[in-house]
């Protein structure tokens, strides 16, 4: 029988979290560092990286920063290679910077696609491909990619978010397949309706809101803490057995 501390212990190891300053990203660097893993965070801003800085101290972990647009060209390279330079190592990615622009479908600008799909699809397809350089090397690694309910749905206002989130779904399981030789898993967490700041304005609007409420079978929205658990699970030895999954945290909403 495994120790089960042991199991999903996460000490000596390097974590990436693109957005992991602010948004669920700020909560998935927190429960990393606080699961023992030293945390290399890429956002475009500054914005929270006193506040990281700080919980990291208080976790005895170290966490360190890039300011850089995970879009531009080379960026890839650049962000897993200043990772290397500052810790030797790369075992866990969390690809989590993401957008949505809402709009009509015959409104739909063409630059708005090419944005959605260059952050949410393309951005994370060229960090995992520079990832999977490293860990290969190693022999072992994770990757999490964060997909959304908008995997599985239409999203008719914002079909092309629901098809960078589809696309991540496939590619987490092209990257499984390929990848599990290596000792080498791939899955991605797909988040429900989380309470933020972001959705702020949707749970004040009273009709939407009971809307919303009636399809979760939980019947509550979730807090950003609860994805944490699923995080930290993916990125632990705890599911070496598992690639290739995208699991919904949700509250049950895809059940209905
Ligand atoms: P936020 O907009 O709150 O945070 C996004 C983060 O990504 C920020 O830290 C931002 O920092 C960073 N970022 C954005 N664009 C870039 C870029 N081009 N280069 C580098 N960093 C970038 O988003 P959320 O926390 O709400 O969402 C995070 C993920 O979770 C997304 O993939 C989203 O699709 C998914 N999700 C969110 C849900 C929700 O309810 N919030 C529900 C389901 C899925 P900066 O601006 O400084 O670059």
């Amino acid at each position: 029988m495994e120790n089960m501390h042991e199991l999903f212990n996460l000490s000596d190891r390097v974590a990436l979290v693109t957005g992991g300053a602010s948004g669920l990203g700020k909560y998935y660097a927190q429960g990393l560092l606080n699961a023992g893993a030293n945390v290399f965070v890429v956002s475009r801003s500054e914005k929270g990286w006193d506040e990281l800085s700080q919980f990291a101290k208080g976790c005895h972990r170290t966490v360190k920063f890039l300011s850089i647009d995970i879009t531009e060209k080379n960026a890839a390279k650049k962000i897993i290679t200043a990772c290397i330079d500052a810790f030797e190592r790369l075992d866990i990615l969390v690809n989590n910077a993401g957008i949505q622009i809402r709009n009509n479908i015959l409104d739909y600008r063409d630059e708005d696609w090419r944005k959605v799909i260059d952050l949410n699809l393309n951005a994370l397809y060229f960090l995992s491909h520079e990832a999977a350089k490293v860990m290969t090397e190693q022999r072992s690694g994770k990757i999490i990619n964060i997909g959304s309910m908008q995997s599985f749905r239409a999203g008719k206002f914002i079909f092309p978010y629901a098809a960078s989130k589809h696309a991540v779904v496939g590619l987490t399981k092209a990257y499984a397949d390929a990848l599990a030789p290596y000792n080498i898993q791939v899955n991605a967490l797909a988040p429900g309706y989380i309470d933020t700041e972001m959705t702020k304005a949707l749970q004040n609007d009273s009709v939407r809101n009971t809307e919303i409420l009636n399809h979760i079978p939980a019947g509550h929205w979730a807090k950003p803490s609860e994805l944490i658990g699923t995080i930290i699970y993916l990125a632990s030895d705890a599911s070496n057995y598992v690639t290739g999954a995208t699991i919904p945290v949700d509250g049950g909403y895809l059940l209905r």
